[in-house]
């Protein structure tokens, strides 16, 4: 997938703010730990999964086919799938309570349709286990795969796996699990996690004695989900005691859970209510999301953003939350320190997020608000605009111009070791414009003060920023213009090429669709703006790639959006067929799998050579079916 690994480790070490990432990196990093929890490697923990990165996906791209679609599964498994006995999907899941009341009340409807008294609904509590989801039908053990195919692996069973209770073979839908106990004592110095575990049981050529030894202490085990411990009753018995439920079903067995299921087993009312092509709408799995604190605000910072918004920082008496120190928060504007009494003394209680510096919820207990009279950088007298203090010394507030270039190089994201104290001191050493920044050699920068090392980096960085390709819509928004994000960049570059935007009166940017007046008037003046430094920095000759205007697009959220697709084996369509199709709607066609592939289509036998490869560079790989469905158009 097209996310270097630079960009995935930044994300994971939470150096990346995630309001930073657009939504086509945030979509793809998704994939890639999707991909890697179901390869046993996980990258990031279920819970930052859970609760911070699915749903801000969620929220910006609500219909991305991860919400839609099971991904198809990932290396280590053989290419031939087979089909499942029974569709295997994902299950939905609810974070609150009022969620699994929305649940209930689509239960309801639909017991309604089919005179089925709400009162006879009865629903079902078990624990949702995390481990590795496979399909027993007596003779064969199959991955869950795509949820319709899967891969066999019914070796597991030839290796002396045994069945939870030891229940007979045949019972369908389970999880290969390891006991949590025994993991902790015995298996997690030689394993990072149980998901490496049970890869290696189910993927490795040959077990070691270890392994072994796992399987025939029945330390491992496959479990059928109809022979878990469950509670169950009707409606009116989940609302009631739901903590207490949750409580008891989440401490039912000693395998590794993420969750309670709930589900309904009224037959008519599962047929009834049916599955959409991820899950069964006659369950729900609930999670949990605990980790929050009350912390002690020392004191609060004002910080000079690029508009010249001040953001208040909350310095905190440092405190550990899910495993990372923390030690500041930001409010989202002034209103909130105003209104809340957020300064010294105060407590504030904080969520886990995936922001280097989470957010602050709410204050518990309210102080004197601590507000600034003067910006902190060029002590101009800040302004109140709704709930926003403003430092409205655009030009030449110092921290303005840093944060603007600051912006430009983020957003570039094709660069390494700019950041803002490097700025800070360039800036005090008068190089004010980005333009300015990229004149300079390796001996400027010596001579502002930087080391030899970093003066070189620092050049080669430029370089590769120049060269490397990114697309003229991003390029166009690292200026940072109002109303001007990537989205809106792209949108107006689909209608007007590039070099055509600075001539477009009001009328005519009011004219695209999706701007307003008020959008076109804020773009014609930062347009006005940005034009000098815009052409001075166009001289440099950035690779740009174009946006394609005339062209029948895939809507830009869409997963096959812009990638690199590579076709193998005989399809239902001709392949001249299918690469023309593709092309119309900007999926690229490479002939031959590389590093930079980000999907192999597979038809009936495909070249083993392009299987190989896109296994090797761990490139996903979906059936003809899987491809054009995920191309929705
Ligand atoms: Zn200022």
């Amino acid at each position: 997938m097209e996310l270097s690994s630079s960009i995935v480790n930044k994300i994971i070490n939470k150096q990346i703010n995630l309001d930073d990432l657009t939504n086509d990196d945030l979509a793809k990093f998704c994939q890639i730990a999707n991909l890697k929890y179901r390869d046993g490697n996980p990258i990031i923990s279920d819970e930052d999964y859970d609760f911070i990165y699915l749903p801000a996906l969620k929220k910006r791209v609500p219909d991305h086919f991860l919400f839609k679609y099971i991904e198809p599964e990932g290396a280590g498994f053989s290419k031939e799938k087979i089909l499942l006995p029974d569709v295997m999907l994902s299950i939905d899941k609810a974070y609150s309570f009022a969620q699994i009341l929305k649940w209930i009340e689509r239960l309801k409807k639909t017991s309604s349709e089919i005179n089925l008294n709400h009162k006879d609904i009865q629903i079902k509590a078990t624990p949702k286990l995390d481990g590795f989801a496979a399909f027993d039908d007596g003779n064969r053990l199959y991955t869950r795969g795509d949820g319709k195919k899967g891969s066999d692996i019914s070796r597991v069973f030839d290796r002396g796996l045994n069945i939870y209770n030891d229940s007979a073979r045949g019972q369908g839908p389970g999880e290969i699990v390891v006991k949590k106990t025994y993991f902790e004592k015995y298996l997690s110095d030689n394993f990072e996690h149980p998901r490496n575990f049970q890869a290696s049981l189910i993927k490795e050529k040959s077990l070691n004695k270890q392994i072994k030894k796992v399987i025939t202490e029945k330390a491992a085990l496959f479990v059928p989900f109809s022979q878990l411990p469950f509670l169950s009753g009707d409606i009116q018995y989940l609302t009631n005691n739901f903590e207490n439920i949750v409580t008891e079903v989440l401490a039912m067995v000693d395998f590794d859970i993420d969750g309670v299921v709930f589900e309904v087993t009224n037959k008519d009312l599962k047929n009834k209510i049916g599955s959409n092509r991820k899950f069964h709408r006659w369950q729900i799995a609930f999670k949990e999301n605990k980790s929050k604190a009350k912390v002690n605000v020392i004191g609060i910072t004002p910080q000079v953003g690029r508009t010249g918004k001040i953001t208040p920082v909350a310095e905190l008496e440092p405190i550990i939350l899910s495993g990372a120190k923390i030690e500041r928060a930001t409010s989202h504007h002034y209103g909130m320190v105003k209104n809340q009494g957020l300064g010294k003394g105060s407590v504030i209680e904080l969520t886990r997020s995936g922001l280097v510096i989470p957010k602050i919820n709410k204050v518990l207990k309210p102080v004197l608000a601590d507000i600034p009279k003067l910006c902190p950088s060029c002590q101009t007298i800040l302004v109140w605009d709704s709930d926003f203090l403003i430092c409205t010394n655009h030009k030449k507030c110092p921290a303005q111009i840093i944060a603007k270039i600051e912006y430009f190089f983020k957003v570039l994201a094709n660069n390494d070791g700019f950041g803002n104290a490097t700025f800070k001191k360039l800036y005090e050493n008068n190089i004010h414009k980005v333009s300015q920044i990229y004149e300079l050699n390796e001996n400027d920068f010596k001579k502002i003060g930087f080391g030899d090392k970093t003066s070189a980096n620092l050049v080669n960085q430029l370089e590769r920023s120049k060269k490397e390709q990114i697309e003229d819509w991003r390029f166009l928004a690292a200026f940072g213009i109002t109303r001007m994000g990537t989205g809106n960049c792209e949108n107006l570059l689909k209608t007007y090429p590039l070099d055509q935007i600075f001539d477009l009166d009001i009328e005519k940017i009011a004219n695209i669709e999706g701007f307003a007046m008020i959008t076109a008037q804020s773009i014609f003046d930062g347009l006005k703006q940005i034009k000098d430094e815009f052409y001075l920095l166009k001289k440099y000759n950035f690779n740009l790639e174009i946006t394609d205007s005339n062209k029948q697009k895939l809507d830009s959220n869409n997963a096959l959006f812009g990638k690199k697709i590579v076709f193998t084996g005989k399809m239902n369509i001709t392949r001249n067929e299918m690469k023309k199709q593709a092309k119309s709607v900007s999926i690229k066609i490479l002939d031959n799998v590389n590093s930079k592939t980000d999907f192999l289509v597979v038809g009936d036998k495909p070249s083993q050579n392009k299987v190989a490869k896109a296994k090797k560079y761990k490139i996903p790989i979906m059936t003809e079916q899987n491809y054009l469905s995920n191309m929705n158009l």
